[in-house]
């Protein structure tokens, strides 16, 4: 049942995308620039080249996450790329990119995470090769169908106050509707308290930190770093290579890089409004830091019962144009505190302070729900 609603949604999705390509032509294969191409080639020696390249289109020019580059707006804005306020979206540029590439991967990371397919029982999506690296731009296709299927099935668990998914699932289903949601500034669950969140944000940004400072080592399993929160999160045999690089060689030797991107995303996320909703910036500091603090957070939202379209409306280009023209301290100004504390060396001690004045809830028990993104439920609409 679960598995053809999967596919007769996933068949709709072929459809709906030879009809854009029929109707668009090519203005629609405009080129963004793509963070990774190594994992690109890597699809063109599986077993699905033909699909894949398609997908990629598919996948780069249709599904909202993928095809505004807002996380590398705002990370290149923070970087220092020039542009007026509003106008972020003119930092990415294919210079720009090549140059914060491994930057950029990280950035990316938590919306699309590499991670190997169970090879004794390989997905029965079409377009999935297990021997090849599951990535957005490696299996476009197959990306897309489990995707689509994480949703279905995370649907079906929405009545359950805890994660749809957990340790033993893939990546994708975890980071996007499952146990790995803080990861973008979310409640993982209908109902979790802002301050369970949070708490697991910090346990998130701390081990990034250490990582990013090269202090965590990136080759010993996650749970022997002697966190048992994370190792919750991380019980196998899973090391920060593994987690931030399965398949991508490339960006193993800066994997500080890597996560500090991924710190930067969770960042970002907590300044659009279907994430995490924000007071009025006041003016005010981060105490003694000499840094601005943000509208303090009055609750997560939950993705569980949200509407994906009106979800990712929040996560336009526009909405961050509407966000750093009118709000200050802005998500690029925070990422821009971030990259200066990291380029500094600042221990976590040091940055904790400052994440603490982003981050802290107005009210830990305040519960997580779906907010204004609510989907209207099938036949009121
Ligand atoms: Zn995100």
């Amino acid at each position: 049942m679960q598995q053809s609603k999967a596919r007769a949604r996933f068949r709709s999705h072929a459809i709906l995308l030879a009809a854009l390509v029929a109707a668009s032509g090519a203005a629609a294969f405009q080129v963004l620039p793509k963070v990774s191409d190594v994992d690109r080639k890597i699809s063109t020696l599986g077993r699905n080249p033909v699909l894949d390249y398609l997908g990629h289109w598919f996948v780069g020019s249709a599904i909202p996450i993928m095809k505004s580059p807002v996380h590398e707006s705002i990370t290149l804005a923070a970087i220092g790329c020039g542009a007026g306020l509003g106008a972020e979206d003119e930092c990415v540029t294919i210079d720009a990119v090549k140059e914060h590439r491994i930057l950029l991967y990280g950035v990316r990371w938590p919306d699309d995470p590499p991670f190997l397919l169970n090879t004794k029982s390989p997905p029965r999506i079409k377009g999935c090769d297990a021997s090849v690296t599951l990535r957005s731009t490696s299996q476009p296709l197959c990306w897309w169908g489990l995707f689509s299927d994480a949703g279905v099935q995370a649907e079906k668990k929405s009545h359950i106050k805890a994660p749809a998914f957990g340790p033993g699932d893939y990546m994708l289903y975890r980071s996007h509707y499952g146990d790995l949601q803080f990861m973008h500034a979310m409640g993982t669950y209908d109902g979790e308290t802002a301050g369970d969140t949070v708490d697991r944000m910090k346990m998130w940004a701390e081990f990034l930190w250490g990582v990013a400072s090269g202090i965590t080592p990136t080759g010993s399993f996650i749970r022997d770093l002697g966190n048992s929160q994370l190792t919750s999160y991380f019980p196998g045999d899973i090391t920060a290579t593994n987690l931030f690089a399965t398949g991508i060689i490339e960006v193993r030797k800066d994997l500080d890089k890597v996560a500090m991107g991924a710190l930067l995303h969770m960042v970002q996320d907590s300044f659009s409004n279907a994430h995490t909703e924000r007071g009025v910036d006041t003016g005010a500091s981060c105490g003694t830091t000499g840094f601005a603090k943000p509208g303090q957070i009055q609750r997560f939202r939950s993705y569980t019962k949200q509407s994906s379209t009106s979800h990712d409306e929040a996560d336009t280009p526009n909405a961050l144009g509407l966000h750093t023209t009118q709000i200050s301290p802005s998500a690029v100004d925070v990422s821009r505190t971030f990259l200066a504390m990291w380029k500094d060396k600042k221990s976590w001690a040091e940055a904790s302070v400052f994440f603490d004045c982003v981050f802290e809830p107005r009210d830990r028990t305040i519960e997580a729900d779906a907010g204004p993104y609510v989907a209207i439920p099938k036949g009121s609409e």
